[in-house]
């Protein structure tokens, strides 16, 4: 059941083919932050709503002064949220304010800066006026009926704008991921407990979780899976409803690495065991199916806590994406190298990188000359992953090479 390692494009392939996006909700504006639209918005009014005007000023026909200035007569004011009671005439204008509705008969706005009013006139200085000077067309943002936001688009801060602009109470959502994250070893500690010799604090269960969540699941720590198989099966067999089940260390070819056994007893069906990357090579994927039910996509990252985060990213951060209906590799991208570095017979190399701008662009540089899967700092201030392909040979700085955003 081992076989040879696959490429991470391949394992992702696999996992993805298996992905299942949830199930839709609706939810309310105030909760959308982070949520992944399931179906596309539509504005159901223009957006904006009306004709308005862009400045503080005076509404007029263009017509009056197509021959040059002459004084109008004010016959009334449209405020931001007042509209004019009456029309503006021949000969007539009405004051106006930034965002105010076009009174009827009106076609421009001659701005308070280039207006002087004497005598309950007012004269416009920059005469002659085109038709629609300083007017917001209504619909010119969005037309009654255009998609406001695609299926698949996350909600940010500019996507809320978006939706709260065209009056959209609540937005019809994928439900979040449930993930659930065990980690595995008995030399595993929670903060705070005291350590015996040869017991650590448990990083990976605060960092997975984190990185979870940062990629919109609702993530949950599902507790520790010692180093026997048959505790090891009940932790995980415990937690086989989640929609992602995320199982860290344990999964490589230590007698006391029990992980894989444990899913094969428990009917998970592997995709694979083992990947051609460093950091992360015995990285497991599986699917536990269930008849008339959601899939659990199941995966088993390296313990050592830079391999779980970058196998979290490649593998992990992608099927969650895909299951909240979200383009699972959105930002990939290139740098130019900072430094030599080479490359590994067949498999590739991921460096942890921090991006800093160039007069040629972005550069990516390593953030620390320690990248063994050990040296938690080197994730600190990494802002990508910069991939250097299998069997690169030398590197020389100034290359160009793919990165992953992290
Ligand atoms: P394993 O994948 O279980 O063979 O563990 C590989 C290395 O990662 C060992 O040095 C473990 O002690 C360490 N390790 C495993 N799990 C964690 C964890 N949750 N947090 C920090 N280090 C871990
Ligand atoms: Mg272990």
């Amino acid at each position: 059941m081992s076989g040879a390692p696959l490429s991470v494009a391949a394992a992702c392939e696999l996992l993805l083919a298996e992905a299942r996006v949830t199930e839709s909700e609706p939810v309310p504006l105030a909760e959308c932050l982070g949520r992944v639209c399931a179906e596309p918005v539509r504005a159901d009014a223009p957006l904006p709503g009306f004709d308005n005007s862009a400045m503080d000023g005076y509404a007029v026909r263009s017509a009056d002064l197509a021959d040059g200035a002459t004084p109008l007569r004010i016959v009334g004011e449209s405020r931001a949220g007042v509209p004019a009671a009456v029309a503006v005439g021949a000969g007539e204008a009405a004051r106006i304010s930034t965002g105010a509705a076009i009174p009827a008969g009106a076609d421009a706005v001659v701005p308070v800066e280039q207006a002087r009013e004497q005598d309950g006139a007012v004269v416009a200085e920059a005469a002659p006026v085109e038709a629609g000077a300083f007017v917001r067309r209504a619909g010119e943002d969005l037309e009654a009926g255009a998609v406001a936001l695609a299926a698949g688009t996350r909600v940010g801060a500019a996507e809320l704008g978006v939706l709260a602009g065209v009056g959209v109470p609540a937005v019809v959502c994928a439900r979040r991921p449930r993930l659930v994250v065990l980690t595995g070893g008995d030399e595993l500690l929670a903060p705070g407990e005291p350590a015996a010799p040869g017991q650590i604090f448990d990083s990976n269960r605060f960092s997975l979780v984190a990185m979870a969540r940062e990629a919109g699941a609702e993530a949950s720590y599902g507790g520790g899976m010692p180093d026997t198989l048959e505790q090891t099966r009940a932790a995980i067999e415990a937690r086989l409803d989640a929609d992602l089940l995320v199982l860290c260390g344990g999964v490589s070819v230590g007698r006391h690495d029990h992980v894989k056994e444990a899913l094969a007893e428990l009917g998970v069906e592997q995709l694979f065991w083992r990947v051609a990357l460093r950091p992360g090579a015995p990285t497991w994927g599986g699917v536990l199916r269930r008849p008339g039910a959601r899939p659990t996509l199941v995966f088993g990252l390296p313990g050592n806590p830079v391999s779980a985060q970058v196998t979290f990213r490649l593998f992990v951060a992608p099927a969650l994406l895909a299951t909240s209906g979200h383009d699972p590799e959105p930002r990939r991208t290139t740098a130019i190298l900072g430094e030599d570095t080479r490359g590994l017979p067949g498999r590739d190399v991921y460096l942890r990188c921090r991006l800093e701008p160039g007069p040629d662009g972005w550069h990516a540089l390593p953030t620390s000359e320690r990248q063994g899967s050990h040296i938690l700092t080197s994730m600190l201030g990494a802002d990508c992953l910069a991939v250097i392909p299998a069997g690169s040979g030398e590197l020389a700085a100034g290359e160009r090479v793919e990165v992953l955003p992290l």
